[in-house]
């Protein structure tokens, strides 16, 4: 267990220029425990919450973050904004500038018979411009509305939750039962197929939006969760080791860590310029991976939250992730020797890959237990360390090294149709079930060295392939036995498929099993 945060005195992590949302913001961010009382002034002047002003926040832990929000202000409103944060350790504070609307005129442009707004006091004023501003104010919230509600958007996030839920966002998941898969085709019958359907070929399919999706994979979240948090002066990067949809990702060492090391190896995610959503997904994220704990799942040592950039860190798994490792040793592998390309010695045999299989199956057999669903499941997403020793390692988003794995729909979404079974594409249900599915694919990359499932087609064809009922074919070095096993992965219906606790006992005994025994030639 995770002890409690210590007491901190209040620091504001950051207060942000007025940006236009539905309403104007200043976005803040203020951490310290016991947590900060918060203060505003308006040039130095305390400032009085009203209809115009007011703040909206929320808590989490040492965190608070949230918006002071302004109701069509004019140029009255203009000045500087400290947020004044207290608690019994101390006071912290910090300013902007707030510049909303330009003064009607310029001092030394005043006519002589000024316009009303100009001459009359702060409230009338503000009654004032608003006829003058109001409607304009009013017809850009409008149009803010329509667009919102016309281009459902996508956040795409690196924390919180797996895969599509990564990337599609959570307003986008609650605010409709109905969700237009927008696949790029140009042809008028597409763009006629209206907002529940979507044509592929000849067939329309409808596409409907699955309201648990947010929920699903968050069963695990824990409100009362501590996440651990590390000291930025304790990390010394290293090296970069990757890149991610968030952010890139350094070897890095970590002091005071481990008690019986006085430094190790880790790897940090750090994620730059962080939103106001991607911080609230950070935490979730953080919260996630704190309870998620089994020796093939990829091991979270905590965050370090203060300042730029937010950063996670993890154990150091030093073969990367599995499907660069599958590549590196598969038939086609090339090294160079004194500059000049050579097969790479190592191909993986069978022993080998069913090892992988399993382990992964083991970390899958955990998930299902936490009532936990990845929805992104595929060997970009494991990782392996030393001796052959796989996990599962992301649990966040594509990756964009990997980005021909995910279609993307309707603007921002992303989703990794290769490895969806027909019910994910088709209405975005996600379950236990899916997941499996999505290990049948892992099974088909780890036997193919890592090839791309259905690379000879498009994302359009693979969609038709798949909801038709298509699946992968046999890959040459796979047993018979291990080719039923995904069979029995991709059954159409999903609770026909084999449970992933059936599925780690096969592939854990056909490991076993001496080679010869399993029919690779089938
Ligand atoms: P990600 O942001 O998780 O998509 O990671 C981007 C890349 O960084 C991956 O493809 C890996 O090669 C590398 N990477 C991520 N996590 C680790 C880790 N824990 N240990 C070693 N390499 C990692």
């Amino acid at each position: 267990m995770a002890a409690c945060p210590p007491a901190d005195p209040p620091r504001v992590v950051s207060l942000e220029e007025p940006e236009l949302r539905l309403e104007h913001c200043i976005e803040f961010v203020v951490r310290g425990n016991p947590p900060p009382t918060l203060h505003w002034l308006h040039n130095g002047q305390p400032l009085r919450e009203s209809k115009i002003i007011h703040v909206e926040y929320y808590q989490e832990g040492e965190i608070s973050e949230g918006c002071l929000l302004f109701n069509k202000p004019t140029h009255y409103n203009n000045g500087n904004y400290t947020l004044i944060a207290k608690n019994p350790l101390g006071t912290a504070n910090q300013t902007i500038n707030g510049h909303f609307l330009k003064e009607p005129f310029p001092v030394d442009e005043v006519s002589p018979t000024p316009p009303i707004t100009v001459t009359h006091k702060p409230e009338e004023d503000t009654f004032g411009v608003s006829i003058a501003v109001g409607l304009a104010a009013f017809a850009c919230v409008l149009l803010v509305v329509l667009f919102i509600m016309i281009n459902k958007y996508g956040r795409r996030s690196k924390f919180g939750m797996k895969g599509p839920v990564a990337v599609i966002s959570g307003e986008e998941d609650s605010a409709s039962p109905l969700h237009h898969i927008n696949h790029g085709i140009t042809t008028p019958s597409s763009l006629d197929a209206g907002p529940d359907t979507v044509v592929i070929g000849m067939t329309r399919i409808p596409v409907i939006e699955n309201p648990q999706y947010f929920r699903q994979g968050h069963n695990c979240h824990k409100p009362d969760t501590y996440v651990q948090h590390i000291k930025r002066r304790d990390i010394v990067l290293k090296r970069e080791l990757g890149e991610g949809a968030f952010g890139k990702v350094f070897l890095a060492e970590c002091y005071n860590l481990s008690p019986t090391k006085d430094k190790m190896l880790v790897a940090v995610k750090a994620l730059k310029d962080p939103t106001l959503a991607a911080r609230k997904d950070f935490q979730r994220e953080a919260e996630l991976l704190t309870n998620l704990q089994h020796e093939h799942i990829v091991k979270f040592y905590g965050v370090c939250g203060d300042g730029d950039p937010l950063i996670m860190v993890f154990e150091y798994m030093k073969h990367g992730d599995l499907n660069k490792f599958l590549r590196a040793h598969g038939p086609d592998a090339m090294i160079l020797v004194d500059g000049q390309p050579r097969q790479a010695k190592g191909e993986l045999g069978l022993s080998q890959m069913l090892h992988i299989a399993s382990q992964i199956a083991s970390g899958m057999v955990y998930l299902a237990s936490q009532h936990f669903v990845h929805r992104d499941l595929a060997t970009r997403n494991c990782l392996v360390g030393a001796n052959l020793l796989v996990k599962i390692g992301d649990f966040g988003m594509s990756r964009d090294v990997y980005s021909t794995d995910y279609y993307r729909v309707g603007g921002h979404t992303m989703l990794p149709i290769r490895w969806m079974p027909p019910e994910s594409i088709m209405y975005r249900k996600f379950t236990t079930e899916s997941d499996v599915w999505s290990f049948g694919v892992i099974l088909w990359e780890i036997f193919t060295y890592g090839k791309q499932p259905w690379f000879q087609l498009s994302n359009t064809e693979v969609i038709e392939c798949i909801t038709q009922g298509r699946v992968l074919e046999r890959p040459r070095v796979c047993p018979k036995e291990v080719y039923d096993v995904m069979l029995g992965c991709w059954q159409r219906e999903p609770q026909q498929r084999l449970n992933i606790k059936e599925i780690y006992k096969i592939l854990h005994a056909l490991g076993k099993a001496t080679p010869i025994y399993l029919d690779v030639l089938g």
